[in-house]
């Protein structure tokens, strides 16, 4: 019988030609029809996963379009879960190639979904199929969950969960190495408050879509003659805001704010345009919430002002993002994206945060997530550092994170791979790209983590 390492180099062609006709699939999600609960192309996505696990053999699930499993070892028992998923989020802007035609060039496979998710995804199921191939005996079931709306509600779980036993442990291949134990907790907040008739008049503020992304750009049209369009722009570079005020007709102004766009969870990366926006507003002499809101939080990200900064050793610091502000004579419409360390607690959060922002801006709690963390010694950590430390001979660490990943849908769930701390994340964004090595690498890490967990 073949050793696995030899087993594992062999499959680099499969891997590659495998991931291709993967890519091709532009698994984003889309109106739902029968059986395709996140859209046909979704729903072929799955089809083609599981037609390829069940003619290596394995065998295969599917959850009518909203996640499938395959599994080897011993169904039944003490099941390990591998948890990744094959939606992908829209291809968005500025790719130099087509992003659902993958291309190569020498190591690196360019397109939508590389790295996120279906590159990891199939490293993982290689890698069961490197054990079966090699007749490695199981103790355990090893089961892979491929869920289907990941990107979007997460309903994909909650199907699973609905229909099948959720296994109790496990990782997700859905993030980076060494290992991810814990995830900050999550709020999401709303902020409503009336319109303000003092001040700078501002016509009109529409600003972001999602909650957690950080805004790059941010404009705001206010009522003004040409004298204050060169007063703002003087005080922009007294200020040192990069905001620049243009006449509009019918005696309006144009504020534009450019910062770098970001991930909420990520915020000492980016530059919110829409806190400086805010900061700017104040100088020419908003008054009401938006003062407020510019007080309160402005460009600060840490929740200082906010009176909610906090971190502990485990977690890190509190992360907070002004994702979207929406602002005309009905009123103001805002929201914040918290994240918090393990050991905070988010009523005393929100109770802190209600009394800075006053009585006149109302507070509502949209989504509250639990924060999630496995002990760094129990036996499922311990395998996985092992296996990165003895297939890489990098150093056995656990991170914490602000984003969050399937890995706390598993009471011991931890986020392990697929990038690697020096990799280039372009998940999310134009060019994204996996390399190849890197996930012969990770087939390599998973095949020994899953021998250490469910080997005999
Ligand atoms: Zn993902």
């Amino acid at each position: 019988m073949e050793d696995l390492s030899t087993i594992i180099d062999e499959l680099r062609e499969e891997l590659a030609e495998r991931l291709k006709s993967w890519l091709k699939i532009a698994s984003v999600k889309g109106e739902a029809a029968p059986g395709a609960p996140f859209g046909v192309e979704v729903r072929r996505m799955l089809d083609q996963a599981l037609a390829d696990a069940e003619a290596m053999g394995f065998q295969v699930r599917n959850f009518d379009g909203y996640a499938g499993d395959i599994r080897m070892g011993e169904i039944g028992v003490e099941p390990l879960a591998i948890l990744a998923h094959l939606d992908v989020v829209p291809a968005g802007d500025g790719w130099k190639t087509d992003p659902f035609t993958p291309v190569q060039e020498g190591d690196r496979i360019y397109a939508r979904g590389t790295s996120d998710d279906k590159g990891p995804a199939l490293a993982a199921l290689l890698a069961m199929l490197a054990l079966k191939k090699a007749g490695t005996p199981l103790k355990r079931e090893v089961r892979m969950i491929l869920g289907c709306d990941e990107e979007s509600g997460w309903e994909d779980i909650d199907y699973y969960k609905a229909h099948c036993d959720m296994p109790r442990s496990g990782f997700s291949p859905d993030a980076s190495y060494p290992v991810i134990n814990t995830e900050k907790g999550l709020l999401h907040l709303s902020l409503r408050a009336p319109y303000s008739k003092e001040g700078l008049a501002v016509k009109s503020i529409q600003v972001g879509e999602r909650c957690n992304v950080i805004p790059g750009e941010a404009t705001a049209l206010v009522f003004g003659d040409s004298a204050f369009c060169d007063k703002a722009n003087r005080l922009a570079v007294e200020m040192h805001l990069n905001v620049k005020a243009e006449p509009r007709p019918e005696g309006m102004v144009l504020l534009s704010s450019s910062g770098v766009p970001g991930h909420a969870a990520y915020p000492e990366i980016a530059k919110n345009a829409l806190g400086q926006l805010t900061l700017f507003l104040r100088a020419l002499g908003v008054t009401g919430a938006l003062k407020t809101l510019a007080d309160a939080v402005g460009m600060e990200y840490d929740g200082t002002s906010l009176n909610i900064r906090c971190s502990d050793e485990t977690s890190g610091s509190l992360t907070c993002n002004l994702g979207i502000l929406r602002y005309d004579e009905s009123g103001l419409y805002a929201t914040l994206d918290i994240r918090y360390p393990i050991l905070c607690d988010h009523r005393s959060l929100t109770a802190a945060l209600k009394a800075a922002l006053g009585d006149q801006i109302e507070v509502t709690v949209e989504k509250q997530t639990e924060p999630h963390h496995v002990a760094p010694n129990s036996p499922l950590v311990m395998a996985l550092l092992d296996a990165y430390h003895e297939v890489t001979d990098r150093p056995r660490e656990c991170v914490a994170t602000g984003g969050g990943t399937y890995a706390k849908c598993l009471d011991e769930g931890v986020a392990f791979g697929c990038s690697f701390p020096e990799d280039e994340d372009l998940a999310h964004q134009a060019g994204e790209y996996t390399s190849l090595d890197g996930l012969m690498q990770s087939m390599r890490i998973f095949a020994r983590a899953i021998e250490k967990l469910a080997g005999k």
